[in-house]
Formats: C-alpha cells, sequence, structure tokens
C-alpha cells in the first residue's frame, strides 16, 4: 500500500553534472533526516537525468536544457501545484533564495555568503571552503541540524538496465568479453587526455579481449571518431547520449577510465571500478573511495587549478600527457573486482 506522505522537501539544484553529483550526499543526508517526506529535487535536464538515478530522490522536476535562463516563475511551472514545507539549495543567488520562498516552504536553507541570507531561515557558513566539494554541502544538512556523511549513491532501475543492455546489444557489444568504459572528453580543455593515448589505450584493452565503450557528449565526437578508430571492431560509441541513457549504459561496464568530470564522478556514485585522471584539478577535492583510483603526475605546478582551466599555464600540459596507456592499465588492474561493486 502506498505510504500517505505529510511532509515535502524541495532540493534546487544548479551548475554543471558534477555540481548535481557533489549534491549527492546532501540528498542522502536529506532522505535520512525526513524519511517520510517526499523529496522533490529540481534541476536542469542534464541534471534531472542524474537525479532520476538517485534513490534518495522521489520526484524529479526539470527547468529545461541547462543552457536556457530559468526564471523563478518557470521554475514554480516545473514544480507543478502544491507548496512545500522545507526547501534546501546549495545555489548562491538571490533568485534561488527568491523560488525557495516562493515555493511556500516555512524551512528554507542555503549559504548565507550575500543578500539572499534576507530570504533563507537557516543559513551555512561558506567559509572556510571544505576542500572536499561534495562535504561543502554538508553544511545545508548541519544548519538543519540533521546528522552528515551519507556516501555519494546512483543506481539504475532493472526495467532502464535491461533497455541499456538492448542498446549497447544493438551496438555490437558481445556480452562474453568485458566492457571498460572511456570517457573521452568533458570539463575544461586542460582536463583532457591526449587523443593519442586514448588510442593506446583502446588498442591495448582490444589486444586483451575487451570491449570499449565510449562515453560523453555530442561535442565529444569527432575526438570519439579518432579514438574508436584505433580498433573500430572493439568500441562501442555512445558519445552524444543522453545523460540518462549514458549512466545505465556505463552501469553496465566492468571498469571505467574517466577525467575530472561530472560523468566520471556519476560513474564511480554508480558503484563503477573506475580509474579517474586528474590533472590541474587538486585530486583532495573528491572523497576518497575504495573503487576508485587517481592517476596523477608528480609536478610541482600541480595543482594549478582554474589558472589552467583553459590553458596549461606552463606551456606543457604534462600533467595530462605524461600520464600513458601503460599507467591507466596498470590502475585499471588494481581496482577491485567489479563483481563486489555492481553484483555483475
Ligand atoms: S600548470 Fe601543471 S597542472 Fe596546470 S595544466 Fe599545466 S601541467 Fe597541468
Amino acid at each position: 500500500m502506498k505510504r500517505e506522505r505529510s511532509e515535502r522537501v524541495l532540493v534546487f539544484l544548479k551548475g554543471g553534472i558534477g555540481d548535481v553529483v557533489f549534491a549527492l550526499p546532501l540528498l542522502g543526508d536529506l532522505r535520512a533526516g525526513f524519511p517520510e517526506a517526499e523529496l522533490v529535487a529540481l534541476s536542469h535536464d542534464q541534471g534531472a537525468d542524474v537525479l532520476r538515478h538517485a534513490p534518495a530522490v522521489d520526484t524529479v522536476r526539470s527547468t529545461g536544457p541547462m543552457s536556457a535562463r530559468t526564471s523563478v516563475n518557470d521554475a514554480l511551472r516545473a514544480l507543478g501545484p502544491g507548496t512545500f514545507d522545507v526547501a534546501v539549495t546549495p545555489v548562491r543567488s538571490a533568485r534561488a533564495a527568491w523560488l525557495l520562498l516562493r515555493s511556500g516552504a516555512g524551512i528554507r536553507v542555503g549559504f548565507g555568503g550575500g543578500p539572499e541570507r534576507l530570504l533563507l531561515t537557516h543559513v551555512a557558513p561558506v567559509r572556510p571552503f571544505e576542500v572536499v566539494f561534495s562535504r561543502r554541502f554538508d553544511r545545508l544538512a548541519t544548519a538543519l541540524g540533521l546528522r552528515t556523511g551519507a556516501p555519494a549513491r546512483l543506481a539504475i532501475a532493472l526495467p532502464e538496465e535491461d533497455e541499456a543492455r538492448q542498446r549497447l546489444r544493438a551496438a555490437g557489444r558481445a556480452e562474453a568479453r568485458p566492457l571498460v568504459a572511456l570517457h573521452v572528453g568533458g570539463g575544461w580543455p586542460t582536463k583532457r587526455w591526449p587523443v593519442v593515448h586514448a588510442r593506446g589505450l583502446v588498442e591495448r584493452l582490444a589486444g586483451a579481449g575487451a570491449q570499449v565503450l565510449l562515453v560523453g557528449g555530442a561535442e565529444d565526437r569527432p575526438q570519439a571518431q579518432e579514438i574508436a578508430a584505433a580498433a573500430p571492431a572493439a568500441v562501442l560509441d555512445r558519445t552524444g547520449a543522453s545523460v540518462a541513457d549514458t549512466l545505465a549504459e556505463l552501469s553496465l561496464a566492468s571498469a571505467a577510465v574517466g577525467l575530472d568530470s561530472g560523468l566520471s564522478h556519476a560513474g564511480v556514485a554508480l558503484g563503477i571500478p573506475t580509474v579517474l585522471l586528474f590533472g590541474p584539478n587538486d585530486p583532495a577535492s573528491v572523497e576518497p573511495v575504495a573503487h576508485a583510483r587517481l592517476v596523477t603526475q608528480p609536478l610541482p605546478c600541480r595543482p594549478c587549478n582554474r589558472a589552467g582551466k583553459v590553458r596549461c599555464p606552463e606551456g606543457h600540459h604534462r600533467c595530462m600527457r605524461d600520464t600513458t596507456p601503460e599507467q591507466v592499465l596498470a590502475a585499471l588492474d588494481g581496482l577491485p573486482a567489479p563483481t563486489a561493486l555492481t553484483g555483475r
């Protein structure tokens, strides 16, 4: 019998896919703190695609494409009828705080960095900055008096997993062979791995009998085609699929190689044993988990963070160029068995 829910909790999330993934522990904390409530998450289309796989969330609403500018009235229309009891957002803007007020919530929680604090009932401190991104959001749960520490967790429902399996079969999946996912793009230009190295990895994986699932956005397709040409018979190029479909397909991989990108962090939240190639960003910004290994280079210029977002300030980009396919293969070998994590 369906349980009647008396409370409604709204969480409003913006930013990139990574920002939504890093808010998963907050959603887990809210789920634990309001076990009987309906937890409604509002984000843009790509964020909503992630949140549809978040077990903590009951209802997902979208404000439209990530690039669209959305008014508070648009967001309220996306939420539909009904008011909320509690509304939470890590978005630091007066517009976000106004949305929380207009949602009808008597309890409104956000960061108090600016004038938006006047519209909030519970304010979390912005400073000092937490190094681990996802732990910054914990402060919102703490401001509500909730316990923190929930893991980032995504899970694919069985019907969506079956559909993903069928799509991969249609793309050439041979299920007797291991499947390794490779994220080919995304994020800042300096976070990307040189194509020549990605091709080298694909060749070696194909030589070892594996198939390689290429994932990424539509903008990554030209790069994916270059990589796929290294071993066309072993590659399933699924770049350009929706975020929801990509996550469902990624969940079928035995292991993944990713970058410091939202999609790769979502793969880790799915429990996929993952090797993350970290260049300019600080590896300490992600929560350590047993099924992820970080590959970095010992360079004195690391991390250069936002200073090296578009171009390498040193001009050599060695943080990613020095990361070889052999190093990545060695890290893949050191990952825990996928069956322990994904049940496959
Ligand atoms: S300065 Fe160093 S860390 Fe930054 S992009 Fe260049 S090689 Fe990478």
